[in-house]
């Protein structure tokens, strides 16, 4: 048996002409998860942004390959977290989320740690615990179109500023789902920056002007407490049972349940009792679940049946919908909370 390999690639404080001009070079360059470190203005503390733990979310990637390039100096000392480099490269370049046969990577900082990117997870957040940073922002996009949010498992002063130096929408949820942001070990907040959607040019400007924001401001908490930013307190997701198929279309199919096309444009906006969602097959409703802390499933309050049609019962407001039926099946069509 030989050495085992380590999980992660190191690179310390590599110098602007050393990174590839080429984002894909660049990428090819770390050839596999990678941890960049960089020495700041003030060494007492660390600043840590991960990105790249979906494969198909490139706006944090090319934030941190800019930044590189241009040789910007961090007030604190830095980690540059890219996860899933492999995933990210495979071709069509940023095309696959996670790879045939592996876990979704920010389902599994959770045990068990047993497979590959379970020990992936915990050998970082074993990193990350032993060097008490003093804050972590995790850079993602949504797969469909949409502005920039944040997302918090834990809700403080501190994670409304974070959030609020990529955007003015914070999601703050207590679903426990095995992700970044809910570590708890290394005792810093942890966000998640959903940087808005993996195609929109300016999904790669909120990722570029917050992560400068984060990582070049002297002290990072100043003025926390004066943060206003609209607020979606404990979301519920919509999701396709087991066993079930589901489709996206202008007309209804053979699915059991068939997304309407044009779905994702209720994105972040406020819907009315009645909103027609998708069709639905014969086995109606009992294809879908929303699902409680406590596994119990709230379906019939939010939702109903309207003409073999998925309507809405009540005011929502809706975010992460999803017009791609994989993501709609593995993850779940959409997040929603009640209109307060
Ligand atoms: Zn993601």
């Amino acid at each position: 048996m030989g050495q085992a390999e380590p999980l992660w690639n190191t690179w310390e404080a590599p110098a602007p002409n050393e990174i590839p001009e080429n984002l894909e070079e660049f990428l090819c360059h770390l050839s596999g998860p990678t941890v960049i470190s960089l020495p700041g203005a003030d060494p007492s503390t660390t600043r840590v942004a991960v990105t790249l733990l979906h494969g198909n979310e490139p706006s944090g990637a090319k934030a941190i390959h800019r930044l590189l390039r241009e040789g910007f100096q961090p007030a604190t000392n830095t980690l540059l977290v890219l996860a899933c480099i492999a995933t990210a490269l495979t071709e069509p370049l940023f095309s696959h989320r996670l790879l045939p046969g592996c876990r979704d990577m920010n389902r599994c900082f959770k045990p068990p740690f047993d497979d590959y990117q379970g020990q992936l997870a915990k050998s970082l957040i074993d990193t990350l615990a032993g060097l008490q940073p003093e804050a972590i922002v995790d850079l993602h996009n949504t797969s469909g179109d949409g502005p920039a949010f944040a997302v918090t498992s834990q809700f403080g002063v501190e994670h409304m500023s974070l959030a609020n130096l990529f955007t003015s929408r914070l999601v703050y949820t207590d679903l426990s789902l095995g992700s970044l942001m809910e570590i708890t070990e290394p005792g810093c907040p942890v966000v998640t920056i959903e940087c808005g959607g993996a195609r929109q040019a300016e999904s790669d400007d909120v990722a570029y002007q917050g992560l400068q924001e984060y990582l070049l401001r002297p002290h990072l908490f100043k003025n926390a407490a004066a943060v206003q930013l609209d607020l979606y307190r404990h979301p519920m997701r919509l999701e396709l049972k087991e066993g079930f198929q589901i489709d996206c279309s202008s007309q209804p199919t053979d699915a059991d349940v068939t997304l309407q096309r044009g779905v994702q444009n209720l994105n972040f906006g406020e819907v009315e009792t009645g909103q027609q969602l998708a069709w639905l097959g014969e086995q109606g409703m009992a294809a879908l679940q929303v699902k409680d802390g406590e596994g119990g499933n709230r379906l019939d309050e939010f939702f109903e049946q309207r003409e073999g049609m998925l309507c809405t019962r009540q005011p929502l407001k809706l975010f992460m919908v999803t017009e791609n039926p994989h993501i709609a099946a593995t993850d779940c069509l959409f997040y929603l909370v009640g209109v307060e």
